[in-house]
Order: C-alpha cells, then structure tokens, then sequence
C-alpha cells in the first residue's frame, strides 16, 4: 500500500530561544514525508525552484521516498520564516513566500493517484483539492491547513474539508475556523462538513480525536529539552497515517485510530528535539518503537474499584 502527500516543500529560516537556522529543509510534505517513510512508500507531490539542490532530495530519497512528483520549475521555492518565544506553542510567521507554488498545477503520476491513503499537508486549498480530486482510489484522506488559509481562503478551505475523511488542525485554528470556543462543538461543527474524524493538535499539551465512536487524547510524550516545534504538526501527521498505511486490511475504527495517535506523537516528539528535520533524519525504528512503549506506560492506569460516600455521607456531615 501507499500514500500520496502534497503540501510545502521549503526553505525555513527558524528562531526559537535554543538557536537560529538560517535556510534548513522544511515545508508540511517534507516533514510529514519522513515521518511517513518509516511505515510505507511515501509519495510527494509538490514544486521546487531552481535553488532546491540535489541535497536536499537526496535527504528524502535517503528514506525511500518517491520524489518523482516533485517538479522543478523555474523560480524560487517555498520560503517560510518564523520565530519562536519562550513559549514553544506560540510562534509568528515573519514572512512567507509562495514562490513556484503561486501557479502549481500538480499532474499526478499513476503511483501517486494510485495511493491508497492521501494526506493534504498545509498548502492553499485549491491546491489540496486538486491533488484530492485526482486521487479518487483513495481509501482514507486526511488534511491539514493553518490560520493564514482559513483567514484568507475560508469557503475554498470548507469545500476542501467536505471532500474528506480526517481534519488535523491545531486547536487554536478549529475554534478559529468554526468560531466555535468549545473544542467539542468546533468538533462537531467540522464533523457536519463531511470529515468522520477530527484531530486537534495541542501542541505540547499533546492532541485530541473526535469519531462518531468517542473521543480519545493523549499527551504530548513529555521532554525536558524542547529546540524547535516546526514540522511537529506534520511529523505527528506522517506518524498517524503512516501507521494506517501499514495496516491496510484492518478496519479503519476508532481503536486503530487510537493506535495511530500514538505512531503520531511519538513522530512528533522526536521532530522538536532538533531543528528542522535534523533529528527525524537520523531517527530509528527501535527509537519509534520504545517511545510509544513509554506512552503507553504512561497513559495506562488501572482502576481499583472504590466504594464512594454518597448522599449518606451528605446527611451525617
Ligand atoms: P508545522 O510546524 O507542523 O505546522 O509546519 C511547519 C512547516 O510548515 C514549515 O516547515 C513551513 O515551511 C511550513 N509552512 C509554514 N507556513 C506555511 C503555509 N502558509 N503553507 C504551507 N506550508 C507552510
């Protein structure tokens, strides 16, 4: 099985209090890429300019990701640039450029259209919804977007949402997007667009999911030493539908959803030890493995019975 990814594929220059990166590979798909990689054949689509290098690549094809739908085109590539406080789960985005991606019209090759599960990384919505149109095989398509889109491109972004299955947002652009403060209701309100599963991603407080069969959250796998959140959101993306790619014949529940979160924040939690993708480049499988071990452990309580004082209790105090 396989999964196809659209979405930025970039330059970042990133600030946070633990140090400064210049121009380092970043951009939705490439981050949601190499998390991916670790569970199934991973096909990206996207454009690059003239000044994307054979390096960096070559950093995906390491991974065993197919790049053959990244088109070179004259122009520059994606540029992003954003700065980080002391609080990590607060960022500003100091510039974004478009570049080669202002007039992408991406032409899937049959491997990719041919993917069994689809994730839309961050990237206009138009964009997404082509890539989703060509991709009608699909058996499960996921989105991601940002506030910039839904500020800017809202009716293009809900129209995206009804064509598929799972929304990703960040908490605070699913209150944003459905004027909703209530995470539930903002839940339920994207649920009627058409998607059946909504994930809100919360940062360092970890994510949340929304199916017609319940909710389920877990922490964010808890670090001493966070240095830079970018790609987080991506990577957690690439962990979940990864997981889902590698078990094509189960059925698609609430419980292998569960699993997948996990695959997802394990991904995630890796991607902020470093910046960029520095650390996922060099992460493991046995790595990948004992830290959802570690989640687990952690989540997982038992619970003894009690015998509770009720309204006797209330009477006699
Ligand atoms: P995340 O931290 O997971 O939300 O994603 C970070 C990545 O998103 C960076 O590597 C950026 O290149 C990319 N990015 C930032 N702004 C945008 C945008 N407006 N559209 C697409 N990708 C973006």
């Amino acid at each position: 099985m396989s999964l196809t990814v659209v979405g930025s594929i970039a330059f970042d220059a990133v600030k946070t209090p633990f140090g400064v990166r210049e121009r380092m590979l970043g951009g939705s798909a490439v981050h949601f890429a190499l998390a991916a990689s670790f569970f199934d054949q991973v096909h990206v689509v996207g454009p690059v300019g003239d000044d994307f290098g054979e390096e960096e690549l070559a950093i995906m094809r390491a991974r065993g990701i197919d790049t053959d739908d990244i088109e070179r085109v004259s122009g520059k590539t994606f540029f992003w640039r954003g700065e980080y406080g002391w609080d990590l789960n607060h960022r500003t985005t100091l510039d974004t450029q478009l570049g080669v991606f202002a007039d992408f019209e991406p032409k899937l090759s049959d491997a990719s259209r041919g993917a069994d599960l689809v994730f839309l990384a961050n990237i206009q919505p138009d964009l997404q919804r082509q890539v989703r149109e060509q991709c009608s095989a699909a058996r499960f398509v996921a989105m991601d977007s940002m506030n910039l889109w839904v500020e800017t491109t809202r009716d293009s972004l809900i129209e995206t949402m009804s064509g598929v299955d799972c929304v990703m947002l960040n908490d605070s652009e699913l209150r944003e997007l459905t004027e909703q403060p209530n995470l539930v209701r903002a839940a339920r309100q994207v649920r009627e667009w058409g998607p059946t599963v909504v994930v809100a991603k919360q940062g360092e407080y970890g994510a949340a999911m929304i199916t017609e069969e319940g909710f389920f959250a877990l922490p964010a796998f808890p670090l001493e030493d966070v240095v830079d959140p970018t790609g987080a959101g991506d990577c957690f993306a690439g962990g979940f539908m990864g997981y889902l790619a590698a078990h094509a014949e189960a059925p698609l529940d609430h419980d292998l959803l569960r699993s997948a979160m996990a695959y997802g924040t394990a991904l995630a939690s890796y991607n902020v030890e470093e910046f960029g993708t520095e650390r996922v480049v060099r992460l493991t499988s046995e790595e990948i493995t004992e830290r959802v071990a570690s989640l687990r452990r952690m989540t997982e309580f038992a619970c003894r019975s009690v015998a509770l004082r009720g309204d006797s209790a209330r009477q006699s105090g």
